[in-house]
């Protein structure tokens, strides 16, 4: 395997295999990712439209059970700096994110025991019959 052969057949609209895939991962330089990237978006739009959104990323709780090794973020249940967000918080961050231009909130958090689907439906809902224009990029 090598990563000019890789990246030719990139080119060429070639699937690679994930083992390919792994290999440039781990081998090819940076500019010759962002060179084939940019060649396979010129044949693809030639139009060069490159689209955008400003977004804001909120989490809905730090309480999990998952426990990740890696992860820094959670607290179990009961903690002292554990937090659900409130709909006063959100609407506070939504409208801090219409002031930036921006029209999306994502939505992730932590694998909170008491938060099942209910709480999460009635949450969209309530967010949406707030700011009906808001894109909930969620879970
Ligand atoms: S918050 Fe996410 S990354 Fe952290 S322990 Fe829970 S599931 Fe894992």
């Amino acid at each position: 395997m090598h990563s000019d052969e890789l990246l030719l057949r990139a080119l060429n609209f070639e699937f690679l295999s994930a083992e390919e895939g792994l290999y440039l991962f781990e081998k090819a330089a940076t500019t010759d990712l962002m060179t084939v990237a940019h060649q396979l978006r010129m044949i693809q739009k030639p139009e060069k439209a490159v689209t955008w959104i400003i977004d804001r990323n909120a989490n809905t709780t730090n309480v999990c059970i998952a426990n990740c090794k890696f992860c820094n973020f959670f607290r179990k249940p009961g903690h002292e700096e554990s937090y659900v967000t409130t709909v006063e918080e959100y609407k506070q961050k939504i409208e801090e994110t219409f002031r930036y231009g921006g029209d999306q909130l994502l939505l992730q958090g932590g694998h909170h025991p008491d938060l099942g689907l209910s709480f999460y439906v009635n949450l969209f809902k309530k967010l949406k019959s707030l700011y009906p224009t808001l894109k909930l990029h969620s879970l």
